[in-house]
Protein backbone atom coordinates (compact mmCIF):
# COMPACT_ATOMS: atom_id res chain seq x y z
CA UNK A 1 0.00 0.00 0.00
CA UNK A 2 1.38 3.64 -0.53
CA UNK A 3 1.13 6.95 1.27
CA UNK A 4 -0.25 9.94 -0.45
CA UNK A 5 2.08 13.11 0.44
CA UNK A 6 0.89 16.21 -0.28
CA UNK A 7 3.23 19.25 -0.13
CA UNK A 8 3.04 22.48 -0.31
CA UNK A 9 3.79 25.86 0.51
CA UNK A 10 1.74 26.63 3.74
CA UNK A 11 -0.34 23.95 5.70
CA UNK A 12 -4.18 24.10 5.69
CA UNK A 13 -4.38 25.35 9.14
CA UNK A 14 -3.97 29.04 10.70
CA UNK A 15 -1.46 28.71 14.07
CA UNK A 16 -1.73 30.80 16.49
CA UNK A 17 0.20 30.84 19.60
CA UNK A 18 -0.43 33.21 22.85
CA UNK A 19 1.22 33.06 26.27
CA UNK A 20 1.21 29.17 26.73
CA UNK A 21 -1.66 28.39 24.61
CA UNK A 22 -1.17 26.58 21.11
CA UNK A 23 -5.08 26.88 18.46
CA UNK A 24 -4.88 25.67 15.35
CA UNK A 25 -7.96 26.30 13.26
CA UNK A 26 -9.10 25.55 9.23
CA UNK A 27 -7.17 27.57 6.89
CA UNK A 28 -9.14 29.19 4.14
CA UNK A 29 -7.40 30.17 0.79
CA UNK A 30 -7.89 28.34 -2.92
CA UNK A 31 -4.93 26.02 -3.20
CA UNK A 32 -6.13 24.62 0.84
CA UNK A 33 -9.88 24.33 -0.20
CA UNK A 34 -9.54 22.92 -3.61
CA UNK A 35 -7.03 20.11 -1.85
CA UNK A 36 -9.33 19.89 0.69
CA UNK A 37 -12.30 19.03 -1.10
CA UNK A 38 -10.60 16.39 -3.54
CA UNK A 39 -9.26 14.87 0.03
CA UNK A 40 -12.99 14.70 1.80
CA UNK A 41 -14.31 13.31 -1.68
CA UNK A 42 -11.92 10.67 -2.14
CA UNK A 43 -11.82 9.65 1.45
CA UNK A 44 -8.13 10.75 2.07
CA UNK A 45 -7.04 9.38 -0.80
CA UNK A 46 -8.40 5.83 0.46
CA UNK A 47 -10.94 5.61 -2.38
CA UNK A 48 -7.54 5.90 -4.53
CA UNK A 49 -5.70 3.31 -3.22
CA UNK A 50 -3.85 4.76 -0.46
CA UNK A 51 -3.52 3.60 3.15
CA UNK A 52 -2.19 6.71 4.45
CA UNK A 53 -2.00 10.43 4.26
CA UNK A 54 0.66 13.11 5.19
CA UNK A 55 0.23 16.94 4.03
CA UNK A 56 3.83 18.77 4.25
CA UNK A 57 4.14 22.27 4.54
CA UNK A 58 4.47 25.81 6.57
CA UNK A 59 2.74 26.35 9.82
CA UNK A 60 2.41 29.91 9.06
CA UNK A 61 4.39 30.78 12.70
CA UNK A 62 8.11 31.95 13.06
CA UNK A 63 10.45 28.76 13.41
CA UNK A 64 11.02 30.24 17.03
CA UNK A 65 7.56 29.84 17.85
CA UNK A 66 7.50 26.27 16.39
CA UNK A 67 7.65 24.55 19.49
CA UNK A 68 7.73 20.91 19.93
CA UNK A 69 4.10 21.19 21.62
CA UNK A 70 2.71 22.81 17.84
CA UNK A 71 4.96 20.03 15.75
CA UNK A 72 2.73 17.30 18.12
CA UNK A 73 -0.68 18.65 17.52
CA UNK A 74 -0.12 18.76 13.53
CA UNK A 75 1.58 15.57 13.76
CA UNK A 76 -1.52 13.87 14.92
CA UNK A 77 -3.39 15.93 12.25
CA UNK A 78 -1.20 14.22 9.48
CA UNK A 79 0.41 17.65 8.70
CA UNK A 80 4.23 17.91 8.85
CA UNK A 81 5.88 21.08 9.61
CA UNK A 82 8.65 22.48 7.50
CA UNK A 83 9.97 25.78 9.74
CA UNK A 84 10.93 28.88 8.22
CA UNK A 85 12.87 32.02 9.80
CA UNK A 86 12.15 35.10 9.41
CA UNK A 87 14.55 35.55 7.14
CA UNK A 88 13.43 32.74 4.96
CA UNK A 89 10.13 34.16 4.69
CA UNK A 90 11.71 37.35 3.39
CA UNK A 91 14.16 36.82 0.84
CA UNK A 92 12.15 33.20 -0.29
CA UNK A 93 8.34 34.19 0.17
CA UNK A 94 8.27 37.97 -0.33
CA UNK A 95 11.49 38.08 -2.17
CA UNK A 96 11.98 35.06 -4.55
CA UNK A 97 8.21 33.39 -4.89
CA UNK A 98 5.94 37.34 -5.02
CA UNK A 99 8.57 39.52 -6.03
CA UNK A 100 10.05 37.27 -8.88
CA UNK A 101 7.88 34.06 -9.58
CA UNK A 102 4.65 35.89 -9.83
CA UNK A 103 5.39 38.93 -11.90
CA UNK A 104 6.94 37.16 -14.03
CA UNK A 105 4.63 33.98 -14.50
CA UNK A 106 1.89 36.65 -14.67
CA UNK A 107 3.85 38.86 -17.53
CA UNK A 108 4.22 42.05 -14.99
CA UNK A 109 7.83 42.04 -16.43
CA UNK A 110 8.63 45.43 -15.20
CA UNK A 111 7.65 44.12 -11.72
CA UNK A 112 9.77 41.57 -11.80
CA UNK A 113 12.91 41.48 -9.40
CA UNK A 114 15.54 39.89 -9.82
CA UNK A 115 18.12 39.26 -6.48
CA UNK A 116 20.72 36.85 -6.13
CA UNK A 117 19.85 36.70 -2.22
CA UNK A 118 16.12 35.72 -3.01
CA UNK A 119 17.68 33.04 -5.18
CA UNK A 120 19.72 31.49 -2.57
CA UNK A 121 17.06 31.51 -0.19
CA UNK A 122 14.96 29.80 -2.88
CA UNK A 123 17.58 27.15 -2.93
CA UNK A 124 17.66 26.57 0.77
CA UNK A 125 14.25 26.31 1.11
CA UNK A 126 13.09 24.13 -1.20
CA UNK A 127 16.37 22.04 0.16
CA UNK A 128 14.08 21.58 3.39
CA UNK A 129 10.97 20.86 2.18
CA UNK A 130 12.70 18.10 0.13
CA UNK A 131 14.61 16.45 2.77
CA UNK A 132 11.26 16.95 4.79
CA UNK A 133 9.47 14.84 2.08
CA UNK A 134 12.01 12.02 1.90
CA UNK A 135 11.84 11.79 5.86
CA UNK A 136 8.51 10.18 5.41
CA UNK A 137 8.25 9.36 1.81
CA UNK A 138 9.19 5.64 1.02
CA UNK A 139 9.49 3.69 -2.45
CA UNK A 140 6.64 3.78 -4.16
CA UNK A 141 4.43 6.38 -1.97
CA UNK A 142 3.44 9.50 -4.07
CA UNK A 143 4.00 12.90 -3.61
CA UNK A 144 2.21 15.69 -5.33
CA UNK A 145 4.08 19.27 -4.83
CA UNK A 146 1.98 22.56 -5.63
CA UNK A 147 2.66 25.76 -7.23
CA UNK A 148 5.11 28.01 -7.74
CA UNK A 149 7.13 28.12 -4.33
CA UNK A 150 8.57 24.66 -4.48
CA UNK A 151 9.20 24.65 -7.94
CA UNK A 152 12.72 22.91 -7.28
CA UNK A 153 11.81 20.40 -5.18
CA UNK A 154 10.76 17.19 -7.55
CA UNK A 155 14.67 17.36 -8.96
CA UNK A 156 15.72 17.12 -5.32
CA UNK A 157 13.41 14.44 -4.75
CA UNK A 158 14.39 12.30 -7.95
CA UNK A 159 18.15 12.72 -6.50
CA UNK A 160 17.31 11.89 -2.94
CA UNK A 161 14.75 9.13 -3.82
CA UNK A 162 14.34 8.33 -7.28
CA UNK A 163 11.62 5.68 -6.54
CA UNK A 164 9.19 7.82 -5.45
CA UNK A 165 5.98 9.08 -7.85
CA UNK A 166 6.12 12.80 -8.33
CA UNK A 167 3.79 14.82 -9.09
CA UNK A 168 3.91 18.70 -9.70
CA UNK A 169 0.99 20.95 -10.45
CA UNK A 170 1.68 24.76 -11.03
CA UNK A 171 -1.75 27.09 -9.83
CA UNK A 172 -0.76 30.37 -11.93
CA UNK A 173 0.26 30.98 -15.34
CA UNK A 174 3.38 29.45 -17.26
CA UNK A 175 4.39 32.63 -19.03
CA UNK A 176 5.51 32.88 -23.38
CA UNK A 177 9.34 31.38 -23.44
CA UNK A 178 10.25 35.13 -24.64
CA UNK A 179 9.30 36.50 -21.26
CA UNK A 180 10.39 33.62 -19.34
CA UNK A 181 13.63 34.41 -21.08
CA UNK A 182 13.94 37.24 -19.22
CA UNK A 183 15.34 35.01 -15.68
CA UNK A 184 18.89 34.48 -15.57
CA UNK A 185 20.23 31.74 -17.37
CA UNK A 186 21.74 29.38 -14.16
CA UNK A 187 17.93 30.44 -12.76
CA UNK A 188 15.52 29.14 -15.58
CA UNK A 189 17.15 26.39 -16.30
CA UNK A 190 17.73 24.93 -12.79
CA UNK A 191 13.83 25.50 -12.48
CA UNK A 192 12.65 23.31 -15.54
CA UNK A 193 15.06 20.82 -14.36
CA UNK A 194 13.27 21.05 -11.15
CA UNK A 195 10.52 20.63 -12.28
CA UNK A 196 11.43 17.73 -14.76
CA UNK A 197 12.37 15.70 -11.71
CA UNK A 198 8.22 15.13 -11.56
CA UNK A 199 7.07 12.02 -13.62
CA UNK A 200 3.99 14.55 -14.54
CA UNK A 201 3.91 18.09 -14.70
CA UNK A 202 0.27 20.22 -14.63
CA UNK A 203 -0.89 22.94 -15.42
CA UNK A 204 -4.84 24.85 -15.53
CA UNK A 205 -4.68 25.20 -19.68
CA UNK A 206 -3.26 24.04 -22.21
CA UNK A 207 -1.40 27.20 -22.85
CA UNK A 208 0.54 27.17 -20.17
CA UNK A 209 1.57 23.51 -21.12
CA UNK A 210 2.53 24.36 -24.32
CA UNK A 211 4.49 27.76 -22.96
CA UNK A 212 6.26 25.31 -20.62
CA UNK A 213 7.03 23.08 -23.61
CA UNK A 214 8.66 25.53 -25.80
CA UNK A 215 10.77 26.59 -22.67
CA UNK A 216 11.69 23.40 -22.46
CA UNK A 217 12.98 22.77 -25.42
CA UNK A 218 14.68 25.91 -26.48
CA UNK A 219 16.52 26.44 -23.03
CA UNK A 220 16.95 22.51 -22.28
CA UNK A 221 17.11 20.98 -25.84
CA UNK A 222 14.84 18.18 -25.07
CA UNK A 223 12.98 16.85 -27.37
CA UNK A 224 9.10 17.42 -26.93
CA UNK A 225 5.86 16.33 -28.49
CA UNK A 226 2.30 17.27 -26.96
CA UNK A 227 2.01 16.24 -23.66
CA UNK A 228 5.77 14.93 -23.14
CA UNK A 229 9.05 15.58 -22.58
CA UNK A 230 11.80 13.18 -23.06
CA UNK A 231 14.66 14.08 -21.09
CA UNK A 232 17.48 11.11 -21.79
CA UNK A 233 15.25 7.74 -20.47
CA UNK A 234 13.01 9.48 -18.70
CA UNK A 235 9.65 10.93 -19.90
CA UNK A 236 7.91 13.64 -18.22
CA UNK A 237 3.97 13.93 -19.30
CA UNK A 238 2.43 17.61 -19.53
CA UNK A 239 -0.89 17.94 -18.91
CA UNK A 240 -3.80 20.26 -18.72
CA UNK A 241 -5.99 20.02 -15.10
CA UNK A 242 -8.18 23.05 -14.86
CA UNK A 243 -8.58 23.28 -10.88
CA UNK A 244 -11.87 24.00 -9.75
CA UNK A 245 -14.77 24.13 -7.08
CA UNK A 246 -17.32 21.71 -4.78
CA UNK A 247 -20.13 22.75 -7.55
CA UNK A 248 -22.62 21.27 -5.41
CA UNK A 249 -21.61 23.61 -1.94
CA UNK A 250 -22.22 26.68 -4.12
CA UNK A 251 -25.07 25.29 -5.82
CA UNK A 252 -27.05 24.73 -2.60
CA UNK A 253 -25.71 27.73 -0.71
CA UNK A 254 -29.05 29.79 -1.60
CA UNK A 255 -30.79 27.16 0.97
CA UNK A 256 -28.45 27.63 3.75
CA UNK A 257 -30.62 29.20 6.45
CA UNK A 258 -28.34 31.92 7.39
CA UNK A 259 -27.39 32.55 3.38
CA UNK A 260 -30.80 33.10 2.67
CA UNK A 261 -31.27 35.43 5.60
CA UNK A 262 -27.99 37.35 4.35
CA UNK A 263 -29.49 37.27 0.75
CA UNK A 264 -33.55 38.42 1.90
CA UNK A 265 -32.03 41.44 3.80
CA UNK A 266 -29.59 42.64 1.17
CA UNK A 267 -32.10 42.54 -1.24
CA UNK A 268 -34.15 44.98 1.63
CA UNK A 269 -31.50 47.01 2.06
CA UNK A 270 -30.25 47.44 -2.14
CA UNK A 271 -34.10 48.34 -2.92
CA UNK A 272 -34.27 46.96 -6.44
CA UNK A 273 -30.88 48.20 -7.45
CA UNK A 274 -29.38 46.61 -10.28
CA UNK A 275 -25.81 44.91 -8.80
CA UNK A 276 -22.69 44.76 -10.76
CA UNK A 277 -20.28 42.85 -8.39
CA UNK A 278 -16.51 41.83 -7.94
CA UNK A 279 -14.33 40.25 -5.61
CA UNK A 280 -10.50 40.27 -5.62
CA UNK A 281 -7.19 39.62 -3.22
CA UNK A 282 -5.41 42.64 -3.49
CA UNK A 283 -3.17 42.16 -6.29
CA UNK A 284 -2.17 44.25 -10.04
CA UNK A 285 -2.80 41.14 -11.66
CA UNK A 286 -6.44 40.93 -10.85
CA UNK A 287 -7.15 44.47 -13.44
CA UNK A 288 -9.24 46.26 -10.26
CA UNK A 289 -8.47 50.17 -11.68
CA UNK A 290 -8.80 48.87 -15.45
CA UNK A 291 -12.44 47.90 -13.86
CA UNK A 292 -12.83 50.98 -11.64
CA UNK A 293 -12.05 53.06 -14.83
CA UNK A 294 -14.66 50.85 -17.12
CA UNK A 295 -17.03 51.58 -14.62
CA UNK A 296 -16.53 55.34 -14.10
CA UNK A 297 -16.82 55.20 -18.32
CA UNK A 298 -20.22 53.53 -18.12
CA UNK A 299 -21.73 55.91 -15.80
CA UNK A 300 -20.56 58.53 -17.66
CA UNK A 301 -21.80 57.34 -21.23
CA UNK A 302 -24.84 55.97 -20.26
CA UNK A 303 -26.25 58.27 -17.22
CA UNK A 304 -29.20 56.67 -17.33
CA UNK A 305 -28.24 53.58 -15.22
CA UNK A 306 -26.84 56.24 -12.69
CA UNK A 307 -28.93 56.01 -9.68
CA UNK A 308 -30.00 52.30 -11.02
CA UNK A 309 -27.02 50.30 -10.72
CA UNK A 310 -24.49 50.03 -7.90
CA UNK A 311 -20.84 48.41 -8.39
CA UNK A 312 -19.84 46.26 -5.16
CA UNK A 313 -16.41 46.36 -5.50
CA UNK A 314 -14.58 43.73 -2.48
CA UNK A 315 -11.05 43.52 -2.22
CA UNK A 316 -9.48 41.41 -0.18
CA UNK A 317 -5.96 42.50 1.96
CA UNK A 318 -3.11 40.64 0.73
CA UNK A 319 0.72 40.62 0.74
CA UNK A 320 1.48 43.50 2.65
CA UNK A 321 4.74 42.95 2.81
CA UNK A 322 5.48 43.73 -1.15
CA UNK A 323 5.54 47.52 -1.94
CA UNK A 324 3.30 47.79 -5.40
CA UNK A 325 0.15 46.32 -3.04
CA UNK A 326 0.04 49.30 -0.34
CA UNK A 327 0.41 51.80 -3.79
CA UNK A 328 -2.15 49.67 -5.39
CA UNK A 329 -4.63 49.76 -2.21
CA UNK A 330 -3.57 54.04 -2.29
CA UNK A 331 -4.93 53.81 -5.82
CA UNK A 332 -7.95 52.06 -5.49
CA UNK A 333 -9.16 54.00 -3.06
CA UNK A 334 -8.33 57.27 -4.49
CA UNK A 335 -9.79 56.50 -7.62
CA UNK A 336 -13.07 55.27 -5.87
CA UNK A 337 -13.03 58.59 -3.17
CA UNK A 338 -12.92 60.66 -6.76
CA UNK A 339 -15.87 58.72 -8.49
CA UNK A 340 -17.90 58.39 -5.96
CA UNK A 341 -17.29 62.54 -5.09
CA UNK A 342 -17.89 63.38 -8.86
CA UNK A 343 -20.70 61.17 -9.60
CA UNK A 344 -22.82 60.02 -6.40
CA UNK A 345 -26.55 61.46 -4.88
CA UNK A 346 -26.99 61.71 -1.50
CA UNK A 347 -29.33 58.52 -2.33
CA UNK A 348 -27.30 56.79 -4.47
CA UNK A 349 -23.01 55.50 -4.62
CA UNK A 350 -21.42 54.48 -8.01
CA UNK A 351 -19.22 52.28 -6.22
CA UNK A 352 -19.38 50.70 -2.97
CA UNK A 353 -15.78 49.32 -1.80
CA UNK A 354 -15.34 46.89 0.77
CA UNK A 355 -11.41 46.18 1.63
CA UNK A 356 -11.57 43.50 4.03
CA UNK A 357 -12.16 39.50 4.35
CA UNK A 358 -15.70 38.62 3.99
CA UNK A 359 -17.35 35.67 5.71
CA UNK A 360 -18.37 32.94 3.31
CA UNK A 361 -21.69 33.17 3.96
CA UNK A 362 -21.91 36.76 3.00
CA UNK A 363 -19.77 36.16 -0.01
CA UNK A 364 -22.25 33.48 -0.86
CA UNK A 365 -25.31 36.12 -0.24
CA UNK A 366 -23.32 38.22 -2.85
CA UNK A 367 -23.00 36.15 -5.59
CA UNK A 368 -26.61 35.26 -5.05
CA UNK A 369 -27.86 38.57 -5.71
CA UNK A 370 -25.75 40.10 -8.12
CA UNK A 371 -27.11 40.69 -11.41
CA UNK A 372 -23.32 40.67 -12.73
CA UNK A 373 -19.61 39.46 -11.57
CA UNK A 374 -17.71 41.51 -13.35
CA UNK A 375 -14.03 40.06 -13.32
CA UNK A 376 -11.63 41.64 -15.63
CA UNK A 377 -8.16 40.38 -14.43
CA UNK A 378 -5.13 41.33 -16.43
CA UNK A 379 -4.20 37.68 -16.00
CA UNK A 380 -5.19 35.00 -13.97
CA UNK A 381 -4.10 31.34 -13.77
CA UNK A 382 -7.76 29.86 -13.49
CA UNK A 383 -9.93 32.61 -11.34
CA UNK A 384 -12.33 30.42 -8.81
CA UNK A 385 -14.48 33.67 -8.30
CA UNK A 386 -15.82 33.48 -11.94
CA UNK A 387 -16.68 29.64 -11.00
CA UNK A 388 -18.24 29.84 -8.23
CA UNK A 389 -20.47 32.82 -8.90
CA UNK A 390 -22.16 30.88 -11.76
CA UNK A 391 -22.42 27.80 -9.71
CA UNK A 392 -24.19 29.24 -6.79
CA UNK A 393 -26.88 30.59 -9.33
CA UNK A 394 -29.75 27.38 -8.45
CA UNK A 395 -31.98 30.64 -9.59
CA UNK A 396 -30.72 30.37 -13.09
CA UNK A 397 -30.23 34.20 -13.35
CA UNK A 398 -26.91 36.33 -13.19
CA UNK A 399 -24.50 37.33 -15.88
CA UNK A 400 -20.55 36.78 -16.15
CA UNK A 401 -18.69 38.80 -17.59
CA UNK A 402 -14.97 37.58 -17.97
CA UNK A 403 -11.33 38.35 -19.14
CA UNK A 404 -10.09 36.33 -22.10
CA UNK A 405 -6.69 35.93 -19.95
CA UNK A 406 -8.17 34.26 -17.27
CA UNK A 407 -7.62 30.70 -17.04
CA UNK A 408 -11.67 30.04 -16.27
CA UNK A 409 -12.54 31.69 -20.58
CA UNK A 410 -11.34 28.61 -21.95
CA UNK A 411 -14.02 26.87 -19.92
CA UNK A 412 -16.95 29.11 -19.40
CA UNK A 413 -17.39 30.43 -22.76
CA UNK A 414 -20.94 31.15 -22.22
CA UNK A 415 -19.91 34.44 -20.27
CA UNK A 416 -19.72 37.93 -21.86
CA UNK A 417 -15.92 37.49 -22.44
CA UNK A 418 -13.75 40.59 -22.54
CA UNK A 419 -10.29 42.29 -22.78
CA UNK A 420 -9.41 43.60 -19.28
CA UNK A 421 -7.93 46.67 -21.56
CA UNK A 422 -10.90 47.24 -23.72
CA UNK A 423 -12.60 50.13 -22.01
CA UNK A 424 -15.47 50.50 -24.47
CA UNK A 425 -15.96 46.95 -25.04
CA UNK A 426 -16.41 46.42 -21.23
CA UNK A 427 -18.54 49.08 -21.45
CA UNK A 428 -20.96 47.62 -24.24
CA UNK A 429 -20.71 43.87 -22.29
CA UNK A 430 -21.93 46.09 -18.68
CA UNK A 431 -24.56 47.33 -20.66
CA UNK A 432 -25.68 44.47 -22.59
CA UNK A 433 -25.59 42.00 -19.41
CA UNK A 434 -27.51 44.43 -17.58
CA UNK A 435 -30.28 44.50 -20.34
CA UNK A 436 -29.86 40.70 -21.16
CA UNK A 437 -33.22 38.91 -20.87
CA UNK A 438 -33.99 35.87 -18.02
CA UNK A 439 -33.77 33.65 -21.07
CA UNK A 440 -30.78 34.38 -22.39
CA UNK A 441 -29.32 34.41 -18.86
CA UNK A 442 -30.69 31.36 -17.53
CA UNK A 443 -29.46 29.54 -21.03
CA UNK A 444 -26.11 30.73 -20.48
CA UNK A 445 -25.59 29.94 -17.12
CA UNK A 446 -27.34 26.49 -17.53
CA UNK A 447 -24.83 25.62 -19.89
CA UNK A 448 -21.62 26.82 -17.84
CA UNK A 449 -23.08 25.15 -15.16
CA UNK A 450 -22.71 21.76 -16.32
CA UNK A 451 -19.20 22.14 -17.37
CA UNK A 452 -18.72 22.99 -13.66
CA UNK A 453 -20.59 20.37 -12.65
CA UNK A 454 -18.93 17.58 -14.30
CA UNK A 455 -15.46 18.90 -14.20
CA UNK A 456 -15.56 19.84 -10.46
CA UNK A 457 -12.93 20.12 -8.24
CA UNK A 458 -12.69 16.49 -7.40
CA UNK A 459 -11.91 15.56 -10.63
CA UNK A 460 -9.39 18.02 -10.97
CA UNK A 461 -7.56 15.62 -8.18
CA UNK A 462 -8.16 11.96 -9.14
CA UNK A 463 -7.44 12.75 -13.36
CA UNK A 464 -4.09 14.50 -12.17
CA UNK A 465 -3.46 11.18 -9.46
CA UNK A 466 -4.38 8.64 -12.13
CA UNK A 467 -2.14 10.70 -15.04
CA UNK A 468 0.49 10.21 -12.30
CA UNK A 469 -0.12 6.25 -11.93
CA UNK A 470 0.34 6.37 -15.63
CA UNK A 471 3.38 8.34 -15.60
CA UNK A 472 5.30 6.88 -13.31
CA UNK A 473 4.73 3.34 -14.00
CA UNK A 474 5.87 3.91 -17.92
CA UNK A 475 9.17 5.06 -16.11
CA UNK A 476 9.46 2.38 -13.94
CA UNK A 477 9.19 -0.12 -16.88
CA UNK A 478 11.77 1.95 -18.66
CA UNK A 479 14.07 2.41 -16.04
N1 LIG B 1 -12.44 34.19 -0.98
C1 LIG B 1 -13.06 34.06 0.25
N2 LIG B 1 -13.37 35.19 0.98
C2 LIG B 1 -13.03 36.43 0.57
C3 LIG B 1 -12.38 36.53 -0.68
C4 LIG B 1 -12.10 35.41 -1.43
O1 LIG B 1 -13.38 32.95 0.65
O2 LIG B 1 -13.29 37.43 1.26
C5 LIG B 1 -12.12 32.97 -1.78
C6 LIG B 1 -12.99 32.83 -3.02
O3 LIG B 1 -14.22 32.23 -2.66
C7 LIG B 1 -12.14 31.96 -3.93
C8 LIG B 1 -10.71 32.33 -3.55
O4 LIG B 1 -10.80 33.04 -2.31
O5 LIG B 1 -12.34 30.59 -3.66
C9 LIG B 1 -10.02 33.17 -4.60
O6 LIG B 1 -9.62 32.33 -5.68
P1 LIG B 1 -9.29 32.90 -7.14
O7 LIG B 1 -8.86 31.75 -7.97
O8 LIG B 1 -10.47 33.66 -7.69
O9 LIG B 1 -8.12 33.95 -6.94
P2 LIG B 1 -6.69 33.87 -6.17
O10 LIG B 1 -6.87 34.68 -4.94
O11 LIG B 1 -6.41 32.41 -5.90
O12 LIG B 1 -5.69 34.51 -7.11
Amino acid sequence: MAKLVIVSNRLPVAVSVRGGSVEIREAVGGLATAIKSFLAATESGKTLGFDELVWVGWSGVKAEQETEEVRAKLREMGLLTVPLTGEEFQLFYEGFCNSTLWPLFHSFTVYTVFEAKFWESYLQVNHKYAEAVSAVARPGDFVWVHDYHLMLVPGMLREQAPELAVGFFLHIPFPPAEVYQLMPPPWRTALLDGLLGADLVGFHIHEYVNNFLRSVSKFLGYRTEAGMVYAGRRKIRVGAFPISIDFDFFHNSSEVPEVERQIEELRQRLRGLKIVFSIDRLDYTKGVINRIHAWERFLKERPGWRGRATFILVVVPSRTGVPQYEAMKREIEREVGRINGELGEVDWVPIVYISRYIPTTTLLALYNIADVALITPLKDGMNLVAKEYVASRRDCRGVLILSETAGAAHELVQALVVNPNDESGIVNAIERALSMDPEEQCRRIKSMQERIRQHNVVKWGVDFIHALALAYNDNLMSA
